[in-house]
This record gives C-alpha cells, sequence and structure tokens, in this order.
C-alpha cells in the first residue's frame, strides 16, 4: 500500500493508549470499516472492550512494540504521555500519524511556547525555573500573582500551584517535579476557551466551532458550543488552532486552549495532538464529530464536514458524582449519554459525559442554567 493512499476498507490502526479517548476513536473507526489494536499496560481497558484486537504490555517493551507494528497499517496515540522513544520505536516500521515530532513539542512546556509563539499564538509572560534562585528572579520579572508548572506530564491540574505571596514560592518549588519547572504570569482570563482542528494527509484543515470551558476541582466540568464570544474572538480562535495544526505538520486532531481577556483577545495556554475532552460535544452535535476526523486523517481519508447542525452543552460525569447522574441523564431524551466502561468509580476519574442538544443557534440567548438544563 503506498503511504499516500487511503487505509483500505478492513485495514487495521494501532493506537497507543487504552482510555476513552482510544474507546471512541476505535468505535468511530469501526463505523468507517476499519479495525483497532490497542496498545495499553492495563488489561481491560475502556479502548480494548471495544476493539479487535489488543496488546498488553509496558511502551518500553521494545519486542511487543515490533510485533505490534507488524500487525498494523498505521499507528496513532490517544494521550500525549507516551514516550516519545515508544513512537520513535514505531517510525520507520509502520506510518505514524500524528510523528514524533508533534508528540514531543506538546510534551514539553517550553517547547510548546516557543511553538505557539512561532505559529502567531500570544502567550502568557514565562520564564523556565530550574533553581530556586531562578524561582525568584522570574517572579521579580514576572510579578504575582504568577503559576509554577511542571514542564512534563501535566494533566488535569496536576502539577501546578498558584504563587500569589512571596512565601508561597519556597513550598511550591520543593513540592512540584520533576525539574523543570515554569512560571508563568497569572492570566485574569474571563473565559477559557478551546477550538479543535483535523489536518489531513493532503493538508487540507478543518476546524470546530470554538467552545467555552468550565473546570471543577482541575477537571473540565462543562463545555459551552459553541462558546459565547464576540464573532471576532471566535473566529481568532478558530485561526490560531488551524495555523498551529498546519506549522505542526499534524495528521490528526489537535486541541489548543486559550484564554480569553476582558478586551477580547485571546492568549494560547496548552496544546494536545489528539481528540480532546472539549471535543466531546462534537460526537452528537456535528455530523462527523471529531473521532471520526481523527479517524479519517490517520487513514488519509479527506476529512468531513464540522459544521454544527444542533447547538451543545457538554457534562463530564466524574467519579462517584457522575455514576449516580447516569441513570437520570441516560432517560432523558435532550441528551446523548456516553459511558467509558471503566472498571471502578474512583473520584476524579472521568468516567463519560451527556452531551444536550439545543437548537441551533438558541446557546447564545441562554444563561449557564437554561443552557445545562439540569444535566
Ligand atoms: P493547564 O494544566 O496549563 O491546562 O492549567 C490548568 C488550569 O489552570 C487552566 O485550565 C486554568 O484554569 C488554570 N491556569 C493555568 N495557567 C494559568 C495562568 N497562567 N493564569 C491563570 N490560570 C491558569
Amino acid at each position: 500500500m503506498s503511504p499516500s493512499e487511503p487505509l483500505p476498507l478492513g485495514a487495521t490502526i494501532g493506537i497507543l493508549g487504552g482510555g476513552q479517548l482510544g474507546r471512541m476513536s476505535a468505535m468511530a473507526a469501526a463505523r468507517l470499516g476499519y479495525r483497532c489494536h490497542i496498545f495499553a499496560p492495563e488489561a481491560d481497558s475502556p479502548a480494548m472492550q471495544v476493539s479487535a484486537a489488543n496488546t498488553i504490555a509496558a511502551y518500553e517493551d521494545v519486542g511487543a512494540l515490533h510485533r505490534f507494528a507488524a500487525s498494523v497499517d498505521v499507528v496513532t496515540f490517544e494521550f500525549e504521555n507516551v514516550p516519545a522513544a515508544t513512537l520513535a520505536a514505531l517510525e520507520g516500521k509502520v506510518p505514524c500519524r500524528p510523528g514524533t515530532r508533534a508528540l514531543s513539542i506538546c510534551q514539553d512546556r517550553f517547547a510548546e511556547k516557543r511553538f505557539l509563539v512561532e505559529a502567531g499564538v500570544p502567550v502568557a509572560p514565562w520564564r523556565a525555573v530550574e533553581t530556586m534562585a531562578d524561582l525568584l528572579a522570574a517572579i521579580t520579572q514576572i510579578g504575582l500573582p504568577a503559576v509554577l508548572k511542571t514542564t512534563r506530564l501535566g494533566y488535569d491540574g496536576r502539577g501546578q500551584a498558584v504563587l500569589r505571596q512571596p512565601q508561597d514560592a519556597a513550598p511550591a518549588f520543593e513540592r512540584l517535579a520533576p525539574k523543570p519547572l515554569i512560571l508563568e504570569a497569572f492570566v485574569p482570563f474571563t473565559a477559557e476557551i478551546s477550538a479543535i482542528a483535523a489536518r489531513g494527509m493532503d493538508g487540507a484543515v478543518a476546524v470546530f466551532d470554538a467552545v467555552e470551558n468550565r473546570h471543577r476541582h482541575h477537571i473540565l466540568d462543562l463545555s459551552f458550543a459553541p462558546a459565547r464570544l464576540p464573532a471576532m474572538a471566535a473566529a481568532a480562535a478558530r485561526d490560531h488552532v488551524a495555523r498551529v495544526a498546519s506549522a505542526l505538520g499534524l495528521i490528526g486532531v489537535m486541541a489548543l486552549e486559550m484564554f480569553l481577556l476582558p478586551d477580547g483577545s485571546l492568549l494560547g495556554n496548552e496544546m494536545a495532538p489528539r481528540p480532546h475532552n472539549s471535543g466531546h460535544w462534537t460526537m452528537d452535535a456535528c455530523a462527523c464529530g471529531q473521532f471520526e476526523q481523527h479517524v479519517r486523517a490517520v487513514a488519509g481519508l479527506p476529512l468531513g464536514p464540522v459544521a454544527r447542525h444542533a447547538d451543545a452543552v457538554m457534562r463530564n460525569l466524574v467519579g462517584p458524582e457522575g455514576l449516580a447522574a447516569w441513570p437520570a441523564l441516560v432517560a432523558r431524551p435532550d441528551v446523548v449519554a456516553h459511558w467509558y466502561g471503566k472498571a471502578e468509580a474512583k473520584p476524579g476519574r472521568k468516567l463519560g459525559h451527556a452531551n444536550r442538544l439545543l437548537a441551533l443557534g438558541s446557546l447564545s440567548g441562554l444563561d449557564d442554567g437554561a443552557a445545562c438544563g439540569g444535566i
């Protein structure tokens, strides 16, 4: 098979990672006539439950990786903390989409910030912090409040601390690991926005409407689609993610998280080179949602339509509270409910999500309570 041709029906997509993003990608792949083979260290993961083949092995197990490469037609990943060495061990044996470059940029906050700025997306002032002396110098330059973060393996707000007064610096520096850290100016945002782009093998880019995100305990709680933003800011958010996807040479989908400032401008915060929690609304409010776009891109198919046919509010179902909400949500006529098949409802664990669909164009006239309608 030539690398520029679409994968034939019945071909196998290898996915590194077994979580819900892999599960929903595998379900979208099945709809397009592809099989999935999941590679993950955990048995009975959400993605393995819905896939044709599984390998349960460590990401460092080179023998297992080589057997996996021989059994699939293309490889993708569903979370960005897959070791870059794992993807590097597969590249050259099988096409990897996205490749190691996109992965390694998104794994390192320094590389990510530099890349965003080069791609034309402004970011908050930041400094690299290796030692306590660096941190004190960075505080002098950036001022307080500021946010101190790990540069690698950050996830759902873990690995960060807000510094409000000088005495906060030393305990935060001691606690956060691994070093180096990054100090960012605290952004007085009025909303958190994200946008998702898909980029195909042919370089075509398609962008979903930008959404507004609300977090609870550092975990995404709600996404409002579309974001209730001035048209200029909404267009800028979409332009930003499209430029970044092109600059990365991405094949697949990516999310760009941004802060909206009081003057209507945007600052880039973080990006993820994979389907994203803030894009789950697209599964039910667009003809071709983010998971199908991802599979299309990785398989070399043309991208699908990204237009919204409904407005939507997505709620994450997290921990025991999420489990308790499920029976009522799955019974509602205005909600499409999704469950990930995780074994335990541990606090803080994402177990599913609910998409409440509203008439196209109606969200802008609603406050949050009315938009959520009790979901
Ligand atoms: P992150 O891990 O970078 O996505 O940060 C998690 C959350 O912390 C964000 O969604 C924001 O709510 C908050 N946050 C992160 N960086 C900043 C910042 N520089 N200023 C203000 N809030 C921030």
